[in-house]
Protein backbone atom coordinates (compact mmCIF):
# COMPACT_ATOMS: atom_id res chain seq x y z
CA UNK A 1 0.00 0.00 0.00
CA UNK A 2 1.52 3.23 -1.29
CA UNK A 3 1.16 6.57 1.09
CA UNK A 4 -0.78 9.49 0.36
CA UNK A 5 2.98 10.89 0.09
CA UNK A 6 4.27 8.55 -2.49
CA UNK A 7 1.10 8.57 -4.55
CA UNK A 8 1.40 12.52 -4.32
CA UNK A 9 4.51 12.29 -5.86
CA UNK A 10 3.98 9.72 -8.63
CA UNK A 11 0.82 12.32 -9.82
CA UNK A 12 2.84 15.32 -9.34
CA UNK A 13 5.75 13.33 -11.78
CA UNK A 14 3.02 12.58 -14.31
CA UNK A 15 2.31 15.68 -14.37
CA UNK A 16 5.60 17.20 -15.18
CA UNK A 17 5.99 14.02 -17.94
CA UNK A 18 2.59 15.79 -19.51
CA UNK A 19 3.74 19.27 -19.33
CA UNK A 20 7.15 18.14 -20.52
CA UNK A 21 5.21 16.28 -23.45
CA UNK A 22 3.30 18.77 -24.86
CA UNK A 23 5.72 21.87 -24.54
CA UNK A 24 4.74 23.72 -21.10
CA UNK A 25 6.22 25.26 -18.58
CA UNK A 26 6.68 22.75 -15.15
CA UNK A 27 4.73 25.39 -13.56
CA UNK A 28 1.52 25.92 -15.83
CA UNK A 29 -0.50 23.70 -14.20
CA UNK A 30 -2.14 24.02 -10.31
CA UNK A 31 -2.70 20.54 -8.98
CA UNK A 32 -6.13 20.21 -7.03
CA UNK A 33 -6.13 17.48 -4.43
CA UNK A 34 -10.08 16.22 -4.56
CA UNK A 35 -10.09 14.82 -1.25
CA UNK A 36 -13.99 14.11 -1.31
CA UNK A 37 -15.19 11.24 0.93
CA UNK A 38 -12.10 11.08 2.37
CA UNK A 39 -11.26 12.07 6.32
CA UNK A 40 -9.78 15.06 7.41
CA UNK A 41 -6.64 13.12 8.11
CA UNK A 42 -6.31 12.33 4.75
CA UNK A 43 -5.92 15.47 3.98
CA UNK A 44 -3.74 16.66 6.50
CA UNK A 45 -1.35 13.93 5.41
CA UNK A 46 -1.67 15.13 2.04
CA UNK A 47 -0.49 18.69 3.35
CA UNK A 48 2.20 17.60 5.30
CA UNK A 49 3.34 16.54 2.20
CA UNK A 50 3.24 19.91 0.73
CA UNK A 51 -0.06 19.69 -1.15
CA UNK A 52 -2.16 23.29 -0.55
CA UNK A 53 -4.97 23.27 -2.87
CA UNK A 54 -7.93 20.92 -1.79
CA UNK A 55 -11.01 19.93 -3.43
CA UNK A 56 -14.45 19.32 -2.17
CA UNK A 57 -18.00 18.14 -3.84
CA UNK A 58 -20.17 18.14 -1.31
CA UNK A 59 -20.56 21.56 1.15
CA UNK A 60 -21.46 19.98 4.51
CA UNK A 61 -18.95 17.33 4.26
CA UNK A 62 -16.33 19.89 3.60
CA UNK A 63 -17.42 22.30 5.71
CA UNK A 64 -16.68 19.53 8.75
CA UNK A 65 -13.31 18.98 7.30
CA UNK A 66 -12.49 22.75 7.46
CA UNK A 67 -13.31 22.90 10.71
CA UNK A 68 -11.32 20.19 11.69
CA UNK A 69 -8.33 21.26 9.99
CA UNK A 70 -8.82 24.66 11.17
CA UNK A 71 -5.20 24.85 11.95
CA UNK A 72 -3.99 24.75 8.59
CA UNK A 73 -6.55 27.24 7.43
CA UNK A 74 -4.10 29.96 6.49
CA UNK A 75 -1.65 27.61 4.34
CA UNK A 76 -4.79 25.58 2.74
CA UNK A 77 -7.07 26.48 -0.23
CA UNK A 78 -10.12 25.11 -0.30
CA UNK A 79 -11.96 24.66 -3.42
CA UNK A 80 -16.05 23.78 -3.90
CA UNK A 81 -15.86 21.65 -6.99
CA UNK A 82 -19.66 20.26 -6.85
CA UNK A 83 -23.07 21.64 -7.77
CA UNK A 84 -23.98 24.10 -5.31
CA UNK A 85 -27.69 25.24 -4.33
CA UNK A 86 -28.65 28.02 -3.27
CA UNK A 87 -29.53 27.37 -0.13
CA UNK A 88 -25.89 26.94 0.47
CA UNK A 89 -24.70 29.65 -0.96
CA UNK A 90 -23.88 31.78 2.60
CA UNK A 91 -22.05 29.06 4.08
CA UNK A 92 -19.78 28.61 1.01
CA UNK A 93 -19.06 32.15 0.87
CA UNK A 94 -17.69 32.59 4.14
CA UNK A 95 -15.79 28.94 4.24
CA UNK A 96 -14.46 28.52 0.70
CA UNK A 97 -11.41 30.24 -1.45
CA UNK A 98 -12.68 28.78 -4.61
CA UNK A 99 -16.61 27.80 -6.20
CA UNK A 100 -15.55 26.07 -9.80
CA UNK A 101 -19.42 25.23 -10.73
CA UNK A 102 -20.84 28.41 -11.20
CA UNK A 103 -23.80 27.98 -14.21
CA UNK A 104 -26.53 30.60 -12.85
CA UNK A 105 -26.11 34.58 -12.63
CA UNK A 106 -28.32 33.84 -9.23
CA UNK A 107 -25.69 31.60 -7.79
CA UNK A 108 -22.99 33.95 -8.30
CA UNK A 109 -25.09 37.05 -7.08
CA UNK A 110 -25.84 35.23 -4.04
CA UNK A 111 -22.23 34.61 -3.28
CA UNK A 112 -21.01 38.22 -4.07
CA UNK A 113 -23.60 39.96 -2.00
CA UNK A 114 -22.54 37.31 1.03
CA UNK A 115 -18.66 37.03 0.46
CA UNK A 116 -17.72 38.52 4.33
CA UNK A 117 -15.94 42.08 3.46
CA UNK A 118 -13.09 40.43 5.76
CA UNK A 119 -12.60 38.29 3.29
CA UNK A 120 -10.79 38.83 -0.22
CA UNK A 121 -13.16 38.42 -3.17
CA UNK A 122 -14.54 34.56 -3.55
CA UNK A 123 -12.56 33.15 -7.31
CA UNK A 124 -15.37 31.79 -9.25
CA UNK A 125 -14.88 29.37 -12.70
CA UNK A 126 -17.75 29.11 -15.05
CA UNK A 127 -18.79 25.68 -15.64
CA UNK A 128 -19.42 24.57 -19.11
CA UNK A 129 -21.49 22.16 -20.73
CA UNK A 130 -18.81 21.60 -23.69
CA UNK A 131 -19.90 18.80 -26.62
CA UNK A 132 -20.05 15.55 -24.50
CA UNK A 133 -20.94 16.99 -20.97
CA UNK A 134 -21.78 13.76 -19.00
CA UNK A 135 -24.26 15.52 -16.51
CA UNK A 136 -26.89 18.22 -17.35
CA UNK A 137 -25.45 21.16 -14.92
CA UNK A 138 -22.74 23.67 -17.02
CA UNK A 139 -23.60 26.75 -18.94
CA UNK A 140 -24.37 26.01 -22.91
CA UNK A 141 -21.63 28.15 -24.46
CA UNK A 142 -23.77 30.37 -26.33
CA UNK A 143 -25.15 31.51 -23.49
CA UNK A 144 -21.44 31.78 -21.67
CA UNK A 145 -20.62 35.31 -23.25
CA UNK A 146 -23.62 37.09 -20.96
CA UNK A 147 -23.09 34.86 -18.00
CA UNK A 148 -19.02 35.55 -17.93
CA UNK A 149 -19.51 39.32 -18.09
CA UNK A 150 -22.71 39.15 -15.77
CA UNK A 151 -20.75 37.62 -13.55
CA UNK A 152 -17.01 39.37 -13.91
CA UNK A 153 -18.91 42.71 -13.12
CA UNK A 154 -20.01 41.15 -9.64
CA UNK A 155 -17.83 43.26 -6.77
CA UNK A 156 -17.45 40.40 -4.20
CA UNK A 157 -16.61 38.15 -6.59
CA UNK A 158 -13.58 37.60 -9.02
CA UNK A 159 -14.03 35.24 -12.24
CA UNK A 160 -10.90 33.10 -13.03
CA UNK A 161 -12.03 31.23 -15.95
CA UNK A 162 -14.01 28.27 -17.04
CA UNK A 163 -14.44 24.28 -15.55
CA UNK A 164 -15.58 21.19 -17.59
CA UNK A 165 -16.77 17.82 -16.75
CA UNK A 166 -16.53 15.61 -20.17
CA UNK A 167 -18.10 12.39 -20.65
CA UNK A 168 -15.39 9.76 -20.14
CA UNK A 169 -13.62 8.83 -23.55
CA UNK A 170 -11.17 5.70 -24.24
CA UNK A 171 -8.39 7.41 -25.92
CA UNK A 172 -6.20 10.81 -25.81
CA UNK A 173 -7.30 12.27 -28.83
CA UNK A 174 -10.86 11.58 -28.14
CA UNK A 175 -10.41 12.60 -24.33
CA UNK A 176 -8.64 16.34 -26.51
CA UNK A 177 -12.30 17.33 -27.86
CA UNK A 178 -13.84 18.96 -24.95
CA UNK A 179 -10.82 19.99 -24.00
CA UNK A 180 -9.96 22.37 -27.07
CA UNK A 181 -13.72 23.15 -26.62
CA UNK A 182 -13.20 24.28 -23.61
CA UNK A 183 -10.04 26.34 -24.58
CA UNK A 184 -11.32 28.08 -27.35
CA UNK A 185 -14.44 29.10 -25.74
CA UNK A 186 -11.75 30.52 -22.16
CA UNK A 187 -9.51 32.39 -25.52
CA UNK A 188 -12.64 34.02 -26.80
CA UNK A 189 -13.90 35.56 -23.81
CA UNK A 190 -10.18 36.62 -23.00
CA UNK A 191 -10.52 38.29 -26.46
CA UNK A 192 -13.57 40.22 -24.82
CA UNK A 193 -11.21 41.53 -22.39
CA UNK A 194 -12.09 39.48 -19.65
CA UNK A 195 -8.85 38.72 -17.41
CA UNK A 196 -9.24 35.24 -16.86
CA UNK A 197 -6.30 32.94 -15.75
CA UNK A 198 -8.13 29.72 -14.88
CA UNK A 199 -8.55 26.79 -17.05
CA UNK A 200 -10.10 23.92 -14.41
CA UNK A 201 -9.84 20.30 -16.56
CA UNK A 202 -8.84 17.39 -16.15
CA UNK A 203 -9.06 14.67 -13.52
CA UNK A 204 -7.42 11.27 -13.01
CA UNK A 205 -8.62 9.50 -16.33
CA UNK A 206 -8.10 12.24 -18.75
CA UNK A 207 -4.68 14.54 -17.40
CA UNK A 208 -2.62 14.17 -20.01
CA UNK A 209 -5.53 15.49 -22.86
CA UNK A 210 -6.27 18.41 -20.70
CA UNK A 211 -3.02 18.91 -19.90
CA UNK A 212 -2.03 18.60 -23.63
CA UNK A 213 -5.10 21.39 -24.31
CA UNK A 214 -4.17 24.05 -22.04
CA UNK A 215 -5.17 23.29 -18.49
CA UNK A 216 -4.05 25.30 -15.81
CA UNK A 217 -5.55 23.85 -12.94
CA UNK A 218 -6.18 19.54 -12.39
CA UNK A 219 -8.79 18.34 -10.24
CA UNK A 220 -7.01 14.91 -9.12
CA UNK A 221 -8.79 12.31 -6.67
CA UNK A 222 -8.39 8.92 -6.59
CA UNK A 223 -4.39 8.97 -7.95
CA UNK A 224 -3.57 11.09 -5.14
CA UNK A 225 -6.45 9.46 -2.02
CA UNK A 226 -7.30 5.93 -3.65
CA UNK A 227 -10.71 4.41 -4.65
CA UNK A 228 -13.38 6.27 -2.91
CA UNK A 229 -16.23 4.40 -1.33
CA UNK A 230 -18.91 3.52 -3.86
CA UNK A 231 -21.77 4.94 -1.14
CA UNK A 232 -22.09 8.58 -1.29
CA UNK A 233 -21.21 10.46 2.11
CA UNK A 234 -24.73 10.50 4.48
CA UNK A 235 -25.41 14.26 3.39
CA UNK A 236 -28.25 15.85 1.74
CA UNK A 237 -25.91 17.21 -1.27
CA UNK A 238 -26.56 14.72 -3.99
CA UNK A 239 -23.37 14.95 -6.72
CA UNK A 240 -25.72 15.56 -9.60
CA UNK A 241 -23.02 17.56 -11.39
CA UNK A 242 -20.46 14.67 -11.44
CA UNK A 243 -22.05 10.89 -12.68
CA UNK A 244 -18.27 9.13 -13.16
CA UNK A 245 -18.79 7.73 -9.28
CA UNK A 246 -18.56 8.63 -6.00
C1 LIG B 1 -14.48 13.63 -8.07
C2 LIG B 1 -14.16 14.74 -8.99
C3 LIG B 1 -12.87 14.88 -9.50
C4 LIG B 1 -11.76 13.90 -9.23
O1 LIG B 1 -11.99 12.74 -9.92
P1 LIG B 1 -10.90 11.53 -9.89
O2 LIG B 1 -11.35 10.65 -10.97
O3 LIG B 1 -11.00 10.92 -8.54
O4 LIG B 1 -9.57 12.13 -10.13
C5 LIG B 1 -12.62 15.97 -10.31
N1 LIG B 1 -13.57 16.87 -10.61
C6 LIG B 1 -14.82 16.78 -10.13
C7 LIG B 1 -15.83 17.81 -10.48
C8 LIG B 1 -15.15 15.71 -9.31
O5 LIG B 1 -16.40 15.62 -8.86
Amino acid sequence: MQTIEERLQLVKDRLLQALARFGRPADAVTLLAVSKTQPAQAVREAAAAGQRAFGENYVQEALDKIQALADLRAQLAWHLIGPLQSNKTRVVAESFDWVHAVDRLKIAQRLSEQRPAALPPLNICLQVNVSGEASKSGVAPAELPALAHAVAALPRLRLRGLMSIPEPAADLEAQRLPHRELKRLFDSLCAQGLALDTLSMGMSADMDAAVAEGSTLVRIGTAIFGARDPKPPATTDRPCGWSGGA
